[in-house]
């Protein structure tokens, strides 16, 4: 069998992928589990981020940028359900001010539109359930229902012709002249082959495997699993309107923040705990409730730990080792490995989903 372009994983980036070229293109995308989204995809906070936080010249800010875009364009057009409901990102100390205010500078630095601070006038009517020294508002931090998001993308690729190889893991690759040969193992235990001059590996946690079958074995492309736990607040005494996101010194993830869904139900998470070995398990213990309370009580008037449940958790793919500051997106045609056509997205973590739309794109101008 042979395809024009082979799509390694059924996740929100692969997806739309899938989408971007499967109306020039013939598509296969192989994907190990039986349906869409059984990974990080679905494990994740469902924020469309406005790209504050990171360096400038970076493709997680480009595309971050240009995804929350596409993705707000994109709900409108196919009705899938979002809300651009707005951050809070706030200073809880005064010893806090600095970084809120760095945190501020480096958004407009980025482009960033719709950020401003806000008085307490606004906290006291839109979140007064919120204790802040400041904040300010990024006003095109939305959420989206990404279930239905990848459910419509995987829609649009199959009408174009794309076809879904589901329960078909990848075991191995080879390249053989100016092709490669793509070896599939189903869950039935059969073995079959695949032929294309374009890989797009989109493999999530495990694209680093993926790279490896056809021989890169960089340890700077090795990844570290980087779990994050989600516990739900059980109560609808609070008035809070939009995320909040309190001020963090990690540079691992966003802090401990609060997310309301599109239900208007209100979550902590997700926390950071590197993973010593590369075991996925998905587990919330009940004893991380009190360092969720911990950090939540310090933004949160009145929560008290007995409102917290575990809820769920999901593990980000990151580069970046734990004594590393920063690690972009590695998004990479292998032209230089004398493996041109096989295209690595190594490291997508957050705001991958954000920047789905734009990263297809972004592969799309590498390969054409
Ligand atoms: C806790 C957490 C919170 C996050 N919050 C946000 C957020 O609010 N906003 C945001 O923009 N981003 C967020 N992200 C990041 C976002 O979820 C990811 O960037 C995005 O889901 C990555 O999508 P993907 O398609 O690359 O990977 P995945 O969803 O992991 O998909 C990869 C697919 O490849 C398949 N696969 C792997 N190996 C093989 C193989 N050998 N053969 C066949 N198939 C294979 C897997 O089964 C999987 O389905 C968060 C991530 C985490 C972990």
């Amino acid at each position: 069998m042979f395809a024009e372009i082979v799509i390694i994983g059924a996740g929100v980036v692969g997806l739309a992928i899938a989408k971007e070229f499967s109306s020039n293109f013939f598509c296969v995308v192989l994907e190990k589990h039986s349906s869409f989204g059984c990974e990080t995809s679905s494990r994740n906070s469902e924020v469309i981020h406005a790209g504050l936080y990171y360096p400038k010249n970076s493709l997680k800010t480009e595309l971050c940028i240009k995804g929350n875009r596409l993705l707000y364009e994109f709900a409108e057009k196919y009705k899938i359900p979002y809300r651009r409901i707005g951050k809070l990102v706030v200073a809880v100390k005064k010893e806090q001010e600095e970084k809120l205010n760095s945190i501020y500078e480096n958004a407009i630095k980025n482009g960033v539109n719709g950020i401003e601070f806000v008085s307490n006038k606004y906290l006291q009517t839109f979140s007064s359930s919120i204790n802040s020294q400041s904040a300010f508002i990024s006003k095109n931090t939305g959420i989206i229902d990404t279930h239905s998001y990848m459910r419509c993308l995987e829609a649009l690729a199959s009408e174009n012709g794309a076809i879904f190889s589901y329960n078909s893991k990848v075991i191995d690759i080879e390249k053989t002249n100016n092709e490669f040969d793509i070896l599939i193992k189903t869950v039935e235990g059969e073995i079959f082959s695949l032929k294309s001059p374009i890989i797009i590996n989109s493999a999530g946690l495990h694209s680093d495997e993926i790279a490896n079958m056809v021989g890169i074995s960089d340890e700077n492309l090795k990844l570290n699993y980087c779990k994050g736990h989600y516990f739900k607040i059980n109560s609808n005494k609070f008035n809070i309107k939009h995320l909040v996101y309190p001020v963090t010194d990690s540079s691992y993830g966003l802090g401990i923040h609060l997310t309301v869904d599109l239900n208007g139900d209100l979550k902590l998470g997700p926390d950071t705990l590197f993973l010593s070995n590369r075991q996925i398990n998905y587990n919330v213990p009940t004893q991380l409730a009190e360092k969720f309370y911990n950090a939540g009580q310090t933004y949160i008037k009145g929560l008290t730990i007995d409102m917290l449940s575990p809820d769920y958790a999901g593990i980000r793919p990151k580069l970046q080792k734990p004594d590393e500051q920063f690690r972009d997106f590695y998004i990479k045609n292998e032209t230089e490995r004398n493996l041109d056509g096989f295209i690595n997205l190594i490291g997508i973590e957050s705001p991958g989903l954000t920047a789905s739309l734009a990263i297809a794109k972004h592969v799309k101008e590498l390969v054409t």
